[in-house]
């Protein structure tokens, strides 16, 4: 991983430069330069991937592995990684722009994803079923679906790459992986991973390029079995739709608008931490932002207080820069994006508190910055409280009791998380069971764990990864039937 410049595509274990012959720039958003070339692949190149993973799936050489062997190769594909982590740290910020200290806390934990998944890939059992005639024997056995197309967004490709993977590759099945045409480098890198690891060529292949060109041909290809995606609503919908147009699975991991929710006797100290940790870690990048601060009308004025004196002295600068406190945001439309969501705040009513602007002065380096922002005085109803920003503006909206929280909470087209500040153990078991997301923090927030199912319910997604479960996502039964009477019967005597 030393200076890239032109960094192709991964197929069948070898360098695959793009058919079509165009190159797409890669910028470090800190200094908006290019520091790297990823393929745009396109149709033709989607083909020679797809090629390769059916013939990988049959070849002997992986097909004829144990379970335990296809084990063995994550943990040494774990190993391998963990030693490359703040390499591949370094590859994902120059993409995403993504703080330094933060991207190398992910790349730490992804080997131990990896290594959850060796070890559940020998510990998915059949069954022996009941039949009404005692001469048969039916078994269930469990096995690999096929090829799964991989897609990820920018924002954390890695570690959204390993919820994928590691139960995939755990199952039997083999990949495509397309990452976002805005940070590709560290996939193509990982990629390189696999052969070294000794799995067989083919088995995991990494393309590259935009969505709606070579993402689409993988999509709509006959021969591949899955699609799980993770990234936005727009995205989200045509894979949808072209996935199931050919009966391919498909799981999708979408966006969100995540209340945190603030309860008059919760811990504040404790709660303003996990409030700014869940809007402003990532500078709001991230699908489970805690966006919509919903907090009793009695502690209002307190916790935006001490929300505003924590945030108000934030550092910019540098991503690469570990005493870094504010990074930039990846794209310059993302940049657009949110400081549009601005203006829509403001003139629907809500009042800024902090920030409310793009980020300058000489630390800012060439970056596209967004000040860390609180929007108060802000309503349900308001746009800025219903759409998915994608950036650090916090919108915090008052509550009057447990039922009005709730209303407001669940009223929202999405449901992937939500948090509870409460000290109370009783309400935050009843609460939690009133949301409609797919994860519910109690008193912390923005935890994720190989170990707990992750994923949404509404527009936020369909199908859950990590966890134990995950591994079967990627694998279906099939069902067998051994007749063991001595005479089969001539139907027509
Ligand atoms: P995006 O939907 O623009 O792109 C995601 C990926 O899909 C990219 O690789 C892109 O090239 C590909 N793609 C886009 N259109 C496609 C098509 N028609 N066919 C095939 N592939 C296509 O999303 P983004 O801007 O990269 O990421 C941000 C979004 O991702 C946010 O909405 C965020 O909430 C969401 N996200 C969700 C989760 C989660 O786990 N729920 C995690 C991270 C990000």
């Amino acid at each position: 991983m030393d200076p890239i410049q032109d960094v192709p595509m991964l197929i069948n274990a070898e360098a695959h430069s793009p058919k079509g012959g165009a190159w797409i720039d890669s910028t470090f958003p800190y200094t908006q330069k290019t520091w790297c070339r990823i393929p745009r692949g396109t149709a033709a190149d989607a083909d020679t991937a797809v090629s390769a993973a059916v013939a990988a799936f049959e070849d002997p050489r992986w097909a004829g592995l144990t379970p335990t062997a296809r084990g063995k190769l994550l943990y040494r594909l774990a190993d391998l990684f963990e030693a490359k982590a703040e390499e591949f740290a370094r590859l994902e910020v120059m993409d995403n722009g993504k703080r330094i200290t933060e991207m190398l806390g992910q790349m730490r934990r992804i080997p131990d994803w990896y290594r959850y998944f060796a070890g559940l890939a020998d510990k998915v059992e059949g069954a022996v079923l009941p039949n009404e005639n005692q001469a048969v024997l039916n078994i269930t056995r469990p096995g690999p679906l096929g090829v799964i197309v991989c897609i990820t967004p920018w924002n954390s490709p890695l570690l959204l790459a390993a919820y994928k993977l590691a139960p995939a590759l755990a199952a039997g099945n083999t990949i495509i992986l397309k990452p976002s045409e805005f940070t590709s480098a560290s996939s193509l890198a990982f990629g390189q991973l696999f052969d070294e690891a000794g799995f067989p060529p083919g088995v995991v292949n990494v393309v590259t390029g935009y969505g709606q060109e070579i993402g689409e041909a993988l999509v709509t290809d006959k021969r591949i079995a899955k699609v799980s995606f993770t990234g936005g609503e727009a995205g989200g919908r045509a894979v949808y739709r072209a996935a199931t147009e050919h009966f391919h699975e498909v799981a999708l991991e979408l966006g969100g608008k995540s209340p945190n929710i603030v309860f008059p006797d919760a811990d504040l100290e404790n709660a303003s931490n996990g409030v700014l940790a869940g809007i402003f870690a990532a500078t709001g990048q991230t699908c489970i932002a805690g966006s919509r601060l919903l907090v009793h009308r009695n502690i209002y004025d307190d916790l935006v207080e001490r929300l505003i004196e924590k945030s108000k002295n934030l550092k910019m600068g540098d991503p690469l820069d570990p005493a870094t406190q504010v990074a930039p945001v990846a794209t310059a439309a993302q940049h657009a994006k949110i400081l549009e969501y601005m203006e829509i705040a403001r003139s629907e009513g809500a009042t800024c508190v902090l920030g409310g602007g793009a980020g300058q002065g000489a630390s800012c380096g060439d970056g596209l910055f967004v000040q860390p922002t609180i929007f108060t005085g802000v309503t349900n109803s308001m746009r800025i409280a219903r759409e998915e920003v994608f950036g650090p503006v916090l919108s915090v909206i008052s509550f009057e009791d447990e039922d009005d929280a709730i209303a407001i909470a669940n009223d929202t087209d999405f449901g992937l998380a939500a948090g509870l500040w409460t000290q109370d153990l009783s309400s935050a078991v009843r609460l939690s069971d009133r949301l409609r997301a797919g994860t519910v923090w109690v008193n912390t927030y923005r935890a994720v764990s190989y170990t707990s199912p992750f994923g949404g319910v509404k527009q936020s997604g369909i199908g859950r990864e990590n966890g134990m479960k995950a591994i079967e996502e990627f694998m279906s039964t099939k069902s067998i039937w051994f007749n063991t009477a001595p005479v089969v019967p001539n139907p027509f005597a």
